[in-house]
């Protein structure tokens, strides 16, 4: 891996694009967007994990989903080109590259498609694949008032991107990952057809492509559930020094019925340290906020946990209810009682408070440096374990940017998606967001989420990497352990040839 990835980093021979493929494909096509060969690197080689660069024959802008079956169909008459769909190219590992092959720039149809539905009394938005979820928001929010109910923690991200894994945050407990708020897709197969898809129509590709890390189609359109959107959110921060007292109180405000809980539950990690990025400095919302450390109970370890809650409300609620239904839940937990942060903020601000950690990162010129990040899901039977090892002992440290923990509900994700999961109703997941300079550290970096893996794997634990990358088909098989053969025939029947998506490494093109 190491040795794989130095050589992929240093590749600079980024110009020498085979331009007769691209000229060929380029008349045959007669697309309504348009396709680029030169200078492409920045955009389709590279994605926001930095760690590989590879080199696409061309660039494709589709305005729309007829375009985008053309390009498949194109590249099904070839005897070897691949065609990925780019969504934000948020992805760590090259997921969204195709080396030698076309990228197609989901962006570009970003405008397509967005429309308000009521189906049966409800609300729904039909958006384009190619959409950012942070648009979704800010259209839905200021034309209807309404907002889809799961999100991710950064909104940056496409629609296609995110559906093509899961799309989790702290509303997933809730509603279950955005995967399950979508009740029909338009998506173009791996043989450039248009299909139509849904939990009663072509189902199996409904399911395929929820989780389906785009092996199966390109998602072109989504209808996505929506909600009211609420004005205000009530943003607190707890800080619990027993990880066992963290986990029950998560466990608990997860497991409760709506109205009787938070409407966002998520955790964190901490070094138990003065550490501007990795200690107690990053617990606090507000500058005005002190996080005395004289409050730590004695009893403290290496590391702190901090699980991080939020209540939504209307302007026009009395302050006191808040108040009272604030206390009411707050009454119940755990947490060390000086130890507690709150802010109140808009619906959108809390939402969309991944964008200032973005413009501060770009200040200090690390949101563009490489990311080795790590996502696992970890089922509630293995996670003392992983805390123990992991947490305690590998990571006490920190890793330059927040370590997140919290749990989800298997119930709340359908098993018929092509995702896959820990056993066990609770299992939680972790993600390590590491922040780093460029630098021989990457290495390093990529060696310990190796590290922790390979821990996983030989003490036995129960996990599913979330956003996985292998390398190895049977590294894959592992992975999808007894869906593999559903995955597969999937892979048959909507993408005999292997042309999609081939940055996630699972199958190769055939003829
Ligand atoms: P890309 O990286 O462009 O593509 C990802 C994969 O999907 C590729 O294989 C690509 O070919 C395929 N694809 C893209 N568009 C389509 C489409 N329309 N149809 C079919 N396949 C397609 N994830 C969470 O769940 N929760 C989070 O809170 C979260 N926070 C994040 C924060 C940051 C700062 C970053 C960088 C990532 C975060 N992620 C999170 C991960 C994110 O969901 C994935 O990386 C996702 O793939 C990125 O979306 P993208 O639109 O950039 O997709």
């Amino acid at each position: 891996m190491i040795a794989c990835l130095g050589r992929i980093v240093h590749s600079t021979d980024a110009d020498c694009i085979p331009e007769a493929d691209v000229s060929t494909i380029s008349q045959s096509l007669d697309l309504q967007g348009s396709i680029e060969s030169g200078g492409i690197m920045g955009v389709a080689g590279k994605d926001f994990g930095g760690l590989y660069s590879v080199k696409p024959v061309a660039l494709i802008k589709p305005s729309g989903t007829e375009d985008i079956a053309r390009v498949v169909k194109a590249a099904s008459r070839t005897s070897h080109l691949t065609v990925a769909a780019r969504g934000n190219g948020h992805s760590i590992n090259g997921q969204a590259m195709a080396d030698g092959g076309l990228v197609i720039d989901m962006r570009s149809t970003e405008e397509n498609h967005f429309k308000l539905l009521t189906i049966d009394g409800s609300p729904y938005i039909d958006v384009s694949g190619g959409a950012l979820w942070e648009d979704v928001l800010k259209r839905c929010v200021s034309m209807f008032r309404l907002a889809p109910r799961s999100w991710t923690d950064y909104l940056s991200l496409t629609v296609g991107g995110t559906l093509s894994n899961a799309g989790v945050s702290g509303q997933a407990f809730r509603y279950g990952p955005q995967t399950s708020n979508v009740t029909e897709l338009e998506v173009v197969t791996g043989k450039g057809e248009i299909t139509v898809c849904s939990e009663t129509q072509n189902s199996e590709l409904f399911f395929g492509a929820l989780g389906g890390l785009g092996q199966f189609g390109i998602i072109t359109r989504a209808r996505v559930k929506l909600q009211p959107a609420p004005d205000m959110v009530r943003w607190i921060r707890l800080v619990y020094s027993e990880f066992e007292e963290f986990t029950r109180d998560a466990e608990f405000l997860v497991t409760r019925e709506e109205g009787e809980s938070f409407d966002y539950v998520e955790g964190f990690v901490f070094s138990n340290s003065d550490d501007p990025i990795n200690g107690w400095p990053s617990v606090p919302l507000d500058p005005d906020h002190v996080f005395n450390p004289v409050h730590i109970p004695q009893s403290a370890g290496s590391v702190l946990y901090c699980l991080e809650v939020a209540l939504h409300y209307n302007h026009n609620d009395h302050p006191s209810t808040i108040e009272t239904a604030v206390s009411r839940l707050l009454e119940r937990l755990g947490f060390v009682r000086r130890l507690n942060f709150q802010v109140n903020v808009s619906y959108m601000e809390f939402l969309l408070r991944v964008k200032r950690v973005e413009e501060h990162a770009k200040a200090n010129g690390i949101w563009d440096s490489p990311h080795p990040w790590l996502n696992i899901f970890v089922s509630k039977s293995s996670i003392v374990d992983f805390d123990r090892t992991v947490f305690k002992k590998m990571l006490k440290d920190g890793v330059g940017g927040p370590m997140l923990i919290y749990p989800l509900l298997r119930s709340k994700w359908d098993d018929r998606m092509s995702v896959v999961l820990p056993e066990g109703e609770i299992f939680y997941i972790v993600v390590l967001l590491r922040f780093v300079p460029k630098g021989p550290s990457v290495e390093k970096l990529v060696a310990q989420n190796q590290e922790i893996v390979e821990w996983c794997i030989k003490k036995g634990l129960e996990f599913k990497l979330y956003l996985p990358h292998y390398q190895s088909n049977e590294d894959w098989k592992r992975h999808f352990g007894k869906q593999w053969s559903r995955f597969v025939e999937r892979k048959f029947s909507f993408d005999p040839m292997a042309i999609l998506a081939p940055g996630q490494r699972i199958f190769k093109r055939t003829h």
